[in-house]
């Protein structure tokens, strides 16, 4: 017993070293060459969508970002060299200070982070206010937008954009160049008015499905090991397993379906292992849509149903001539 203290207090040294270096690894902000933070609040859900596209510098690094606390993450995607997104693995840390921080390595260098947030609503008034911290990510050349509805008034962005008005439509596009960003943080405030509370894109069915609950969609295993034991009657057995066939068959078609109507949006890309039915469903255009451009005719990358502005470049979807 004489010789545990300075054993305890050396394997405590270790672990201090351990957590100290680990977190000094962990701190290290990945090289970006390009970093864009999209605001569009109120666009087809009340709350906010942030969208954080990036391109790194390094191909297979480590990303960390912070999330707010009550984020709900909408995608975590990287675009292969055709611009089809991809569902992308990420983990959830806890920070020093119990932050989220949403960590991925990109398949591809460039990536897309979306997730949908509370917008700090105060009358009419709508709050943004974001803060990046420094020391997650350094980028060559950083952007800020904001689209916001068509209805919204009094805008004021907290450093002021460089561009803006009712652009291509009606809807309000804002744009600030920060240039090189390394170790600083990144903050944004924008205030607006929207007394009708009108969304940029009418709330539908779709665009509430979110890509991380429709992704991992396992279909439950049948219970068959609680069956197996029983003294069951055989017959009814057979029946019960039929029913679940039925059940289950049903639930893989629904869940076929709604598939379906995620796999054209761009932010809720599908999973590498969906691809092949994807050739199948993207022949078929949805009649909702059929007169809408399914591409952006300034940047190419496609188009969600409900989208009316590209989601990469905020030009204004158009009708095909
Ligand atoms: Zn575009």
């Amino acid at each position: 017993m004489k010789n545990a203290r300075p054993i305890t207090a050396f394997i405590l040294v270790i672990a201090f070293f351990a957590v100290f270096l680990g977190t000094a690894h962990a701190q290290n902000p990945t090289d970006l060459d390009q970093l864009v933070i999209k605001f569009w609040p109120e666009y087809d859900d009340p709350r906010l969508l942030v969208i954080i596209d990036g391109k790194l510098t390094n191909p297979g690094s480590e990303l960390r970002i912070p999330i707010p606390q009550d984020a709900q993450l909408n995608a975590v995607a990287s675009a292969d060299n055709t611009g089809r997104l991809l569902t992308n693995d990420w983990r959830e840390e806890k920070g020093a200070n119990g932050e989220r921080i949403l960590v991925m390595t990109p398949q591809f260098p460039a990536f897309r982070v979306e997730y949908y947030a509370p917008l700090v609503i105060n009358g009419d008034q709508r709050i943004i206010d974001f803060e990046l911290p420094a020391g997650f990510l350094n980028a060559k050349n950083a952007s800020i937008e904001a689209l916001l509805p068509p209805s919204s008034k009094e805008v004021e962005l907290d450093p002021p954009a460089d561009e803006q008005g009712p652009t291509q439509d009606e809807a309000h596009l804002f744009q600030r160049a920060l240039g090189e960003v390394e170790d600083q943080a990144i903050r944004q405030k924008i205030t607006y008015v929207n007394p009708s509370g009108a969304l940029t894109v009418p709330e539908t069915t779709a665009s509430t499905g979110t890509m991380l609950q429709a992704t991992p969609a396992p279909v439950e295993e049948p219970p068959a090991a609680k069956s197996s034991g029983s003294s069951l009657n055989p017959w009814i057995l057979l029946l019960g397993a039929a029913a679940l066939a039925l059940i289950v068959g049903g639930a893989v078609g629904l869940w076929l379906t709604r598939d379906k109507d995620e796999e054209d949006i761009p932010a809720r890309p599908p999973s590498p292992k969906r691809k092949s039915k994807k050739k199948a469903t993207s022949v078929r255009t949805q009649p909702a849509q059929s007169n809408l451009d399914r591409y952006c005719r300034n940047c190419g990358k496609e188009f969600g149903p409900d989208d009316r502005y590209c989601r990469y470049c905020g030009a204004k979807r158009q009708r095909i001539q």
